[in-house]
This record gives C-alpha cells, sequence and structure tokens, in this order.
C-alpha cells in the first residue's frame, strides 16, 4: 500500500459536479477578481464563523500583515505569539516593522503557555497573536482576560482552525480579530492561494478592505479618516459611472494589492458547506489513531481540553525517535512530515532578535519530538490502519 500524506485530487473528485460549472460561470462572466462571488463568499463565511464581518484577501500571511496594521501595530511595537508555528506568523509580524516576542508552549496541547505570556508583557506590548495550531484553539479565555488586563488587541491564528470552537464559539471570532488561510491543504482549501480576516469591529474590516486594495475608494477615504486624517469629499460616490468610479483612482491610504479571485470564492462557496461534514471526518480518523496508538508507551499523544473542538488539521503525536520514525514510514510508504523542525525563535530569519538555545525550552523540546501522519477527510480506513501497523512494525523492530 502507498498512503500519502496529503492527496488533495480526491476531494476533487468527489465535489467536480459541483466545481466545474461554478468555475465555468465565473470565466463566462467576466468579472475575474472581486464581484459577488467574492461578496457572496466573504458573507457565508462571517455567518459560518458567527462575526459581523470578513474581508477576503490572497492569502493567510496577507490576512496577518493587514490584520496587525489594521489593528494599528506599528514600528517597534511588540506582538507576543507562539515559537511552535508556520514561518509567517512571525514573518506578518515583521512585516508591519513590529517585534515578536516569544512565549513558551503548552507541552501537552503545542498552543501558547497562557501563564507564561504576562512575564513577557512590556510597555511596548501592543497585543497578544496566539495560533490555533493543528486545528486546537489556544486557550482564549486566559488570553482575552490577560488582553482587557493590559489593554492588548488579540489576533487569532486561525489558518489552521478553519470550523473549530471553543463551547460551540468558532475561532476567529474569539479575539479582536481573526486569520485565516485557504491555502490548498488547509481544512478549507483552494485551487490556490486565498484568505481571510474576520472582526465584529467596522472600523477594523473598513480599514482591511482599504488595505487590501491600495488604500483607494470608498474604504480607503473611510480608512483616511478613521487614521484621524482631515478628510475634504473628492469626486462624490453619487456621480459615479459604470466607465468612471472617481473613488477608486483616489488613493488615501499606502495599501497593498490582495484581493480574492472570483474563482477561488466560488470553490471556497461550496466547499465551506461541506467543512463541517470534512472536519467531522478528520476528527473520527483521529480518534481512530489516538485508539491505535494509545497503546504505545513510546508515543505521547496530545490532550485536548474540555469544550474544545479541534479540527484536526494535523495528527502529530511526540516520541523520541521522530526522525528514524518519519524515515521508516517513508520507506514503508507512508507520507509523514515533521512539523515543525525547528521553533522560530531560532530561525535564521529571525536570528536578528537574539534569541538562543534554552530560551524557550519546551518548545525546543517538541520541536525535536513531534511526527506528522496522513489525516484528510478522504483518508480511507485500511489506509488508516496501514498507518497505524506501520508504526507498530517499527516498534517491534
Ligand atoms: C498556512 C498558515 C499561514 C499562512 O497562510 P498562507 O495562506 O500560506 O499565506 C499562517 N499561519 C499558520 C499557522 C498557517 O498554518
Amino acid at each position: 500500500m502507498d498512503v500519502k500524506f496529503l492527496d488533495l485530487t480526491r476531494q476533487y473528485e468527489i465535489l467536480k459536479k459541483e466545481l466545474e460549472p461554478a468555475i465555468l460561470r465565473c470565466a463566462m462572466n467576466g468579472n475575474y477578481i472581486g464581484g459577488s462571488v467574492v461578496q457572496e463568499f466573504e458573507d457565508s463565511f462571517a455567518k459560518y464563523i458567527g462575526v459581523k464581518y470578513a474581508v477576503a484577501v490572497n492569502s493567510g500571511t496577507d490576512a496577518l500583515a493587514i490584520a496587525l496594521r489594521a489593528i494599528g501595530i506599528s514600528e517597534g511595537d511588540e506582538v507576543i505569539t507562539t515559537p511552535f508555528t508556520f514561518f509567517a506568523t512571525a514573518e506578518a509580524i515583521v512585516s508591519v516593522k513590529a517585534i515578536p516576542v516569544f512565549v513558551d508552549v503548552e507541552e501537552s496541547t503545542y498552543n501558547i503557555d497562557v501563564n507564561a505570556i504576562e512575564e513577557k508583557i512590556s510597555s511596548r506590548t501592543k497585543a497578544i497573536l496566539p495560533v490555533h495550531i493543528f486545528g486546537q484553539p489556544a486557550n482564549m479565555d486566559e488570553i482575552n482576560k490577560i488582553a482587557v488586563k493590559y489593554n492588548l488587541k488579540v489576533i487569532e491564528d486561525a489558518c489552521q482552525a478553519a470550523g473549530a470552537a471553543i463551547y460551540g464559539k468558532r475561532a476567529g471570532g474569539l479575539g479582536t480579530i481573526g486569520c485565516f488561510s485557504f491555502f490548498p491543504t488547509k481544512n478549507l482549501g483552494a485551487f490556490g492561494d486565498g484568505g481571510m480576516i474576520t472582526t465584529n469591529e467596522e472600523n477594523l474590516a473598513v480599514i482591511a478592505r482599504a488595505i487590501r486594495e491600495h488604500g483607494s475608494g470608498v474604504n480607503g477615504a473611510k480608512a483616511y479618516k478613521l487614521f484621524g486624517y482631515e478628510y475634504t469629499d473628492i469626486g462624490t460616490v453619487e456621480k459615479q459611472t459604470v466607465l468612471y468610479t472617481p473613488h477608486k483612482y483616489f488613493n488615501y491610504i499606502i495599501g497593498v494589492n490582495s484581493r480574492l479571485d472570483a474563482i477561488q470564492a466560488a470553490v471556497l462557496s461550496i466547499k465551506l458547506k461541506y467543512l463541517d461534514e470534512f472536519n467531522q471526518k478528520r476528527n473520527e480518523i483521529a480518534d481512530r489513531y489516538y485508539e491505535g496508538l494509545n497503546t504505545l508507551k513510546e508515543i505521547i499523544l496530545p490532550e485536548c481540553k474540555e469544550g474544545i473542538y479541534h479540527v484536526r488539521h494535523q495528527f502529530v503525536f511526540r516520541c523520541e525517535e521522530k526522525y528514524k520514525l518519519i524515515e521508516y514510514l517513508g520507506e514503508h510508504h507512508v507520507g509523514a512530515a515533521s512539523f515543525y523542525p525547528i521553533p522560530l525563535h531560532l530561525q535564521k530569519a529571525l536570528s536578528y532578535l537574539g534569541y538562543k538555545e534554552g530560551d524557550l525550552p519546551v518548545a525546543e523540546k517538541i520541536t525535536k519530538e513531534t511526527v506528522c501522519i496522513p489525516i484528510y477527510p478522504e483518508l480511507k480506513k485500511e489506509e488508516q490502519e496501514y498507518v497505524l501497523r506501520t508504526i507498530y512494525a517499527f516498534y517491534q523492530h
């Protein structure tokens, strides 16, 4: 048997009868960027998460960077985050000239250790940026309490957690602003890059909409005012014609180009309807893996706290023989990965921050131990069993 780490063609095969006409409709109607298809997806995503506003952008990385700017993070500000995440989390903080301040993680969930946050707060701290790692929400109750106490904003990196929840309240709606990625491998994956910003604050949505489109248009003008600049109306919306939109070519703040393509929104709208079902299937596989791996004393399975709906973006456990096991699985045709092989505070690109080995011992320890095995909704039962049998065989050697 050959069990790939991930096979995206299976989901395509299942949904192609719905996807193909929707993609073709986009090709035929000529509105390739933005437009009603994107707006409808934003509306249904906001409703799904349980927030008032959703702003579609070009990637999860852009969602983070734009969200940081929208809440006013700028040069020299400190943002508290986790070192056990994908690089983009810290990269987005650096991209707005702010400073990532890393806090160690919990050994049991791999999420930010809320007991270690307060000691890292300084007069320059402006926000906390937890990551719901591998699909399990971080301890948002405690994080929000700390944020209120120190007057900080909370940005959720929910890129791996579409559909995850705490006592029924979905990730992305638990802080000041939420960020999602629709990278093809994520729980809700497009046919290319995509991302989303979610919030209940109208002003943040307006600024995010302005930034994603060169700081122009009606949202640009509104954002300009929100940033406190004096504003005299140039060109009126009422006088817009189909050919010339006065606001469009008036730029009020410096933004970026980070829009979602209509084709991606069409694909995502269809997949969103199935997201809960897909996440449920991931959970069934996780249950089977827990049952199967429980008996191996060499393997330490992660904990899932009460009230948490984990969406199992990755199935990750810890063991001492990390790279030997990954290699053995590979030799026996089971795709496995090492998320994450190095904590962010020890990444070369961030060496200027001055961290050294030993600074965040739990994150450093678990990066040497974590093994990811295949988990995706279409993974067959016999494949899951083969994965388990191969792991047993490794430990019998
Ligand atoms: C995927 C991911 C991102 C970045 O999303 P892109 O769409 O690839 O830019 C950021 N943070 C986390 C935790 C992710 O998993």
